[in-house]
């Protein structure tokens, strides 16, 4: 089984409005089916976070929400990053304390993130083999896995071939 690509490296020339129109479309319709409210402000932190390929602070956020709205606390914008990591919408990179968009939501608790140091873009694979294997060497030494999310360092292919 191959890994799927569930979010590209931008490579430079994508049309990432395209991107963007994706996600949101994704995420109502998701909220839709699940019967949540897909509130304006939750609308608004996921267009954010899908501003780029590069995983996004919530303090970014945050200062771009403030000169939006003046209403906009550290807590609405906490709690709407919550509930799009939740609802699966958003991952969080823990290693750079920050979000991206997920490529295809409805996974929660797996998920392999390649990370370019050069650029700084996430991608994001899923790979049922991996995730096989990782809980087979977990179960081995008695480690029963909860979350298994994979961040991983590395150069990417755009930035390669401009060294
Ligand atoms: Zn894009
Ligand atoms: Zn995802
Ligand atoms: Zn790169």
């Amino acid at each position: 089984m191959q890994a799927k690509v569930l979010r590209e490296f931008s490579r430079g020339r994508h049309k990432h409005s395209a991107c963007i129109t994706d996600a949101l479309k994704a995420a109502e319709h998701s909220c839709k089916e699940r019967g949540i409210r897909f509130t304006a402000i939750r609308r608004r932190v996921l267009e954010l976070v899908w501003a780029s390929h590069e995983p996004v602070k919530a303090y970014d956020v945050l200062d771009i929400l403030r000169n939006e709205r003046s209403s906009a606390a550290p807590p609405t914008v906490y709690r709407a990053l919550e509930f799009l990591l939740e609802e699966g919408l958003v991952h969080k990179i823990e290693s750079l304390n920050a979000y991206v968009g997920c490529g295809e939501p409805g996974h929660l608790d797996s998920g392999q993130f390649l990370i370019c140091s050069s650029c700084g873009e996430v991608a994001e694979l899923d790979d049922p083999e991996l995730v096989k294997l990782i809980t087979e060497k977990a179960k081995q030494i008695g480690f029963s896995i909860k979350d298994q999310i994979v961040e991983i360092l590395g150069c990417c292919s755009q930035c390669l071939s401009s060294k």
